[in-house]
């Protein structure tokens, strides 16, 4: 191989790779979920670019309150956790609960 092949395959290979990282960084900055980073307010979803249709885990989103329009990254909501048996036993053991509260005494 050639000192000019060798010395294109590495620069070349070096830009294409700095690409890659750019793009990579910059969909990881993205904020998740559906609400708005600049207000809070939750966004509406819009229809996605060209490119976006190819990356499921984008949402291209509008805020109907500031105007803010962006990407968002599509997270799972998170699921309730439910207390195990272990962790029910654990409190069986620990200090009995207070009775619920009994409603006030009618007046007369
Ligand atoms: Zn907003």
């Amino acid at each position: 191989m050639s000192d000019a092949a060798l010395f294109v395959f590495v620069f070349g290979g070096l830009f294409v790779l700095r690409g890659i990282a750019a793009t990579v960084v910059f969909l990881w900055i993205l904020p998740d979920g559906i609400r708005c980073p600049q207000c809070d307010a939750e966004t509406a979803a819009m229809q996605p670019s060209l490119a976006l249709r190819y990356l499921r885990s984008f949402r291209s989103s509008w805020c109907m309150i500031c105007g803010w329009h962006g990407v968002h990254r599509v997270t799972k909501p998170t699921p309730i956790r439910r207390r195990s048996n272990a962790t029910r036993g654990a409190n069986a053991s620990s200090a009995p609960t207070p009775p619920p509260a009994s409603p006030p005494a009618e007046r007369r």
